[in-house]
């Protein structure tokens, strides 16, 4: 029988940066993937990365993984595409500019340097921008992007040369817990393990059926779409909040890559694009940014946010005792995945937080809500 300290089910951003952290920490590591690393939402995200949240466990992990991002291209010894060009939220209600002053002010608590500009210190930032209805916007320079695919693929890298175990496209099929934890692969495989992570994004709450536990994960669609090659003219991530709003970015490589958040959302773990979405996009870029009526969109995709009740993520044990659980990232599982694998690999590891995770628990209220989706 195969057998492991702890076995990571689903290798995504969430559950390869824990496992990073974990094989750092010398345990001995099964990670299963049912398709490829990054297949799930991590390859298909658009790779921001901001402070700019609303409660200070958030800010925290998120200011944890802008340090590791960082340290990425010196660690796995080529870049990760890490630039830090901003992120600049739009407010063109009266609201959404209370919204920002009040998270402003947790946030610069919390030492993130973000401030409160008027429309036209927002146009100085990005000259094309449309600043029409605009009342004010929210500006951390600090804020950024990174590859997703250069991230796993270090992480990936790291835990080779530590011998670690992958299982690929094959899927964990059933979960028996007997002291330890035995599980049983697509390919018949079976292994034991210590401690299980369920870290499979879309697919932790089917997940944690096989072992009777119903948790508060909700899948649905998001799409995305990028367009060829542009000279630099765009440095932050533009969020528009508005109900007809969309949030996109230059890549360092010239691409603009972006979303919008559909009203209704599309629950479910689908990947099907609309052309509906096509169009729409595309004319709530333009709106934002006119020059961008020239460009070309070179493909469109869809993946999945795996929402919670109040929009932050469940990282925590579960009420079985060595079952770990790390899903629910919204629309954040990127950015958060270094710091949260950081932290969550010390729980883990030692059974006890190095910091204060107790807004991510599994067992809270979820009645509050984070106000920057
Ligand atoms: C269009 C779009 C844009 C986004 N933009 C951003 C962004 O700019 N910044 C940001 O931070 N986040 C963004 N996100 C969100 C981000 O992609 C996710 O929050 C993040 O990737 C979640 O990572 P994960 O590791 O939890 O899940 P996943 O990446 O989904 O990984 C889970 C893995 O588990 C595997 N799995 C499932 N079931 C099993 C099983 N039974 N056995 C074995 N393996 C299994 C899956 O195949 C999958 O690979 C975006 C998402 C989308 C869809």
């Amino acid at each position: 029988m195969l057998t492991f300290d702890v076995a990571i089910v689903g290798a995504g951003i969430i559950g390869l940066s824990t496992a990073y952290h974990l094989s750092a920490a010398g345990l001995k590591l099964a990670i299963i993937e049912k398709d490829y690393l990054g297949s799930g939402s991590t390859l298909r995200c658009i790779g921001g990365i901001r402070q700019q949240f609303s409660t200070p466990t958030s800010i925290r992990v998120m200011k944890d993984s802008l340090t590791l991002f960082q340290q990425m291209e010196e660690e796995f010894g080529f870049p990760v595409e890490f630039h830090q060009g901003g992120y600049l939220l739009l407010a063109h209600t009266p609201q959404m500019v209370e919204v920002f002053q009040n998270n402003i002010k947790i946030q610069q608590a919390e030492g993130v340097n973000v401030t409160l500009l008027s429309p036209k210190e927002a146009q100085e930032i990005v000259p094309d921008l449309n600043t029409e209805g605009l009342l004010a916007a929210a500006y951390c320079p600090d804020d950024g992007q990174a590859y997703p695919f250069a991230v796993l693929k270090g992480y990936h890298q790291k835990l080779q040369e530590k011998k670690q175990t992958f299982f690929l496209h094959n899927p964990v099929k059933k979960i028996k817990i007997n002291g330890n934890f035995r599980l049983t692969l697509g390919d018949g495989t079976t292994l034991e393990a210590k401690k299980v992570l369920l870290s499979a994004g879309p697919w932790t709450g089917e997940l944690a059926k096989l072992v009777g536990l119903d948790l508060p994960l909700y899948p649905e669609r998001h799409e995305a779409i990028v367009t060829e090659r542009l000279p630099k003219f765009i440095e932050p991530m533009l969020v528009d909040y508005r109900p007809d709003g969309c949030y996109f970015h230059q890549l360092i490589s010239g691409h603009i890559i972006g979303c919008y958040t559909p009203i209704p959302n599309v629950p479910g773990i689908r990947i099907d694009s609309s052309l509906g979405f096509l169009q729409e996009m595309g004319q709530r870029m333009v709106r934002l940014v006119p020059p961008l009526e020239k460009a070309t969109i070179l493909r469109q995709w869809a993946g999945c946010y795996t929402m919670t009740p109040d929009g932050s993520p469940i990282v925590d044990e579960s009420p079985i005792k060595n079952l770990y659980i790390a899903a629910g990232m919204s629309g954040h599982g990127f950015m958060f995945g270094p710091g949260i694998g950081k932290h969550l690999a010390h729980f883990i590891a030692e059974e006890k937080w190095d910091v204060d995770f107790k807004e991510f628990a599994i067992n809270r209220s979820f009645k509050g809500k984070e106000s920057l989706k």
